[in-house]
């Protein structure tokens, strides 16, 4: 029995607002494994929606790593790394990410959320001013917030107005100075300029921190992500994050960089310090993604990957249609705006009417009325697959052509532009909370 007043009302009424909004979630069942072409709620479909990017989720040797190291380790690692959950494996594939990255160290943490949330309050907090891209990953905002640092956001990709808030925070005074952003960005494919970011940081003494998550395995020189694709050394991009359970098709994140910075990082960030390690099992078979990732076969992979992108792409501008990749970006991550919730979702529905998935994205993940299908592609599609896809695109073309984007879009960019950050490069402003 229930004295005092139900401590879940207002729950059931926010969740029937969220729904209004044409925002309301549900979770999609994969029945077998992730793959080019999977079984999603009982229906076979060509899967756009992954982040498996290399087609290594289910590789028969990133699975037979598992098992070994399963049979080796057991399944859970049954502490934390500091305590008594470091494990062969954990070793192996750190020492592993050092070498592939070009670092002196690595730290592998349970997920890139933790990873960014650890790296930013470790490095960070009151007197110090974190400079975010304004459209970074949620785990980046949330860890800017917990670092009790001030946050200043310079608008998506503008190199510029970092430079000036770097100075203008130089001149009053700041204590450590952080830049951090996505290298690729997950849901728009657009790429930091992050030569224009090292510069305008090493003028005014301040942390590079990237978040290599969506080209790790993809861009780059044996897939070492976006630094490496520009030769920007650990003395440049300081931090370099990158995530396990994406191109490299198992589980978990790292960190890497210099000695100094791991061995801060183990000793200062909490969630490092305070979690269950990886399982061991895990570090085995994001080993046996990294030597393939890592090889030749890598390097086939990723061509064919980028041919895939670039294709698709090429239809949509052919069609009319709106996206935010770049022409000529290796990325494999094209959406197709529609700027409409409730018709971002009846898109996805009608495409998958025609057995092609590809995900619906909306606020908070991405600014209200720039709503989008985020296409990602895998190196287990084939030519034909991404021709399916533009013809699905054709059948639903009165869903995600029209309405109201261009001006979205842009009050979503003048959202960010005409912020303190923007105008007065000294203030601060929080990291934008609807993501
Ligand atoms: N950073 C970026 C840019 C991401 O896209 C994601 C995952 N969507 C993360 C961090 C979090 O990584 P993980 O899924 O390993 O927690």
């Amino acid at each position: 029995m229930q004295d005092g007043p139900d401590p879940l009302a207002g729950l059931s009424a926010a969740l029937a607002e969220i729904r209004g909004a044409g925002l309301g979630r549900h979770m999609r069942l994969l029945e077998k494994a992730q793959a080019a072409r999977c079984v999603v709620d009982g229906r076979e479909v060509l899967n756009f929606s992954s982040n498996d990017y290399l087609g290594l989720a289910a590789d028969p040797r990133v699975r037979a790593a598992a098992l070994e190291g399963i049979a080796a380790h057991g399944v859970g690692a049954g502490s934390a790394r500091l305590i008594a959950g470091t494990f062969p494996p954990h070793r192996a594939l750190e020492e592993a990410l050092a070498a592939w990255k070009g670092t002196e160290s690595a730290l592998l943490f349970s997920s890139g959320y933790h990873a960014n949330l650890g790296i930013l309050t470790a490095l960070a907090g009151e007197g110090d001013v974190i400079f975010s891209d304004a459209l970074n990953h949620a785990s980046i905002i949330d860890g800017c917030r917990l670092s009790r640092a001030r946050t200043q956001v310079y608008a998506h990709r503008d190199a510029a107005a970092l430079e000036c808030g770097l100075a203008a925070a130089r001149r009053a005074g700041a204590g450590r100075l952080v830049a951090v952003t996505d290298t690729v960005f997950g849901m728009d494919g657009t790429e930091a300029p992050l030569r224009e970011i090292a510069a305008a940081a090493r003028a005014h003494g301040a942390l590079v921190v990237v978040d290599e998550a969506h080209a790790g395995g993809v861009l780059g020189p044996r897939g070492a992500g976006l630094a490496a694709a520009h030769a920007l050394g650990a003395d440049a991009v300081h931090v370099q994050m990158g995530t396990l359970g994406k191109a490299l098709g198992a589980a978990g994140a790292f960190v890497a960089g210099a000695r100094t910075l791991v061995d801060y990082l183990v000793h200062r960030a909490r969630t490092f310090i305070f979690t269950t390690a990886l399982p061991p099992a895990t570090a085995a078979a994001a080993a046996a993604a990294l030597r393939i990732a890592a090889s030749p076969e890598g390097d086939r992979r990723r061509a064919h990957l980028a041919a895939l992108a670039q294709r698709f792409r090429a239809g949509l501008t052919a069609r009319g249609l709106r996206t935010t990749a770049p022409e000529g970006s290796a990325a494999p991550i094209v959406p197709v705006l529609v700027g409409d919730p409730q018709r971002a979702m009846r898109a996805c529905e009608a495409l998958l009417e025609r057995r092609v998935w590809a995900q619906a994205i909306r606020p908070p993940t991405v600014p209200p009325g720039t709503e989008r299908l985020r296409f990602a592609f895998t190196a287990g599609q084939t030519v034909a697959d991404i021709d399916e896809a533009l013809a699905a695109l054709d059948a639903a073309h009165d869903l995600v052509r029209g309405g109201p984007l261009a001006s979205a879009l842009d009050a979503a960019h003048d959202l960010v532009r005409d912020g303190p950050a923007a105008s007065s490069p000294g203030a601060t402003r929080k990291a934008p909370t609807a993501r």
